[in-house]
């Protein structure tokens, strides 16, 4: 099974010859679209069968959660690759959480169990890889602390420099610690995550690679959540994925995934995405229920790693919620610790962002969205000591009994 893949505009469709520069036509995101040869069913299992496979193997690109499925990606040359084995996340049953919230079955994917505790490194060892063939010799990226500590650990292994502009005093210290550890160079921007895209995108960089969720190699890597999810569950497709929303990259990815699973017969219809957003940053909920364009709102959650006011991918994202009959919903920050105080008390942990999935679970069960019947994977984006601020902050209301 060998899949093609055209790099174009992902709104207008016109071919591009670079993937570092918006589309030129209409100034949207590009993408990988999949040319899809129809494939027949017995070729997909033995495509899936030979990719399971590879994890017994010794050769790092077949420990790698992503470089397994490398037929599925871009072609990047093998000897350019970084790989920290990364991908190779579990799939954690939650019955009890189900069993409460009135659901048939609930699973944590925890994306946070990756090399440097974000997902952002499913997405980064394809981008940085993708530089390090092109020749660049520096990375650089705007965050608010997981892609800045994913760039910096992937860049130091490519004997990349690193260079991350981060929101002053809107990032945790521990993801501050964790990007310094690798080496990166920080510049603090004054205002929000966005303020800090935008001075990276305004700004020249001098040829070093934009390994922001704007590059469309990061997206390429992260899809494959939606391979290891399906692999972890034997090919059986949840009725519903639930995806924290900020620069709404990954659940642009992962709807693409899911498309691709289809396009390729390894699976014959597709989970509803749903998009949880903190309703401090939650422009995405509001065009997704008014049917307008993005009217960008300054953001403002403990959900730091959500905090993003002008959510770059909310086409490809939108795209992918009218593709999966998906929905979007915004909760409070109350609402994100009560569902971070429960995640960890199911022994299983996650940040602030991670836990807006649960919280999301909850407020669309209540609405009747959720049913009953319902087989339903949240998707846990970062590790739990990602912000240890946010655990005393949960942890001691959880002791008061407050
Ligand atoms: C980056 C990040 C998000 C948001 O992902 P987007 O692709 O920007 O929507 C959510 N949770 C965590 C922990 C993150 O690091
Ligand atoms: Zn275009």
């Amino acid at each position: 099974m060998i899949a093609r893949y055209e790099l174009r505009c992902s709104r207008c469709a016109k071919p591009a010859l670079r993937h570092d520069a918006p589309c030129a036509a209409c100034g949207e995101l590009l993408e990988f679209a999949l040319q899809a040869a129809p494939v027949d069913a017995s070729a997909a299992r033995a495509y899936v069968a030979m990719v399971a496979g590879r994890r017994a193997g010794n050769d790092p690109l077949d420990r790698s959660g992503i470089w397994r499925w490398r037929e599925l990606l871009p072609p990047v040359p093998h000897d350019a690759i970084v790989t920290l084995a990364e991908g190779n996340v579990p799939l954690y049953d939650a019955p009890e959480i189900a069993a409460r919230e009135g659901v048939a079955a609930l699973a944590f994917l925890h994306l946070g169990m990756n090399p440097t505790g974000s997902f952002k490194d499913l997405g980064m060892t394809v981008a940085i890889s993708a530089a390090r063939a092109a020749g660049a010799g520096r990375a650089i990226c705007a965050s608010t602390g997981n892609t800045a500590s994913s760039m910096a650990a992937y860049a130091a292994r490519a004997g990349m420099e690193a260079y991350a502009l981060v929101p002053r005093g809107k990032i945790s210290g521990a993801k501050l610690a964790q990007m310094r550890d690798y080496g990166v160079r920080v510049v603090e921007v004054e205002g929000s995550f966005d303020d800090a895209l935008a001075a990276l995108t305004d700004g020249a960089h001098d040829g070093a690679a934009v390994v922001n969720s704007i590059n469309p190699y990061r997206l390429e890597g992260q899809k494959c959540t939606a391979f290891a999810m399906l692999e972890a569950r034997s090919w059986k497709v949840p009725d519903w994925v639930v995806v924290p929303g900020g620069n709404l990259g990954n659940s642009s990815a992962i709807g693409k995934g899911f498309r691709e699973a289809r396009a390729l017969g390894l699976i014959d219809r597709l989970p509803r995405i749903a998009v949880v957003q903190a309703e401090g940053a939650a422009p995405f909920v509001t065009l997704y229920r008014s049917g307008t364009d993005l009217i960008p709102v300054v953001p403002r959650t403990i959900a730091s790693a959500i905090a993003v006011g002008a959510p770059k991918s909310w086409r490809k994202a939108r795209a992918e919620l009218d593709a999966s009959n998906g929905v979007a919903v915004a909760v409070s920050d109350e609402e994100i610790d009560a569902a971070k105080g429960r995640i960890g008390a199911a022994g299983i942990g996650c940040e602030p962002a991670s836990a807006a999935t649960l919280a999301g679970i909850v407020r669309l069960r209540a609405d009747g969205i959720l049913s009953a019947s319902d087989d339903i994977v949240a998707v846990l984006t970062g590790h739990v000591l990602k912000d240890s601020d946010a655990s005393v902050r949960v942890a001691d209301r959880r002791d008061v009994g407050a």
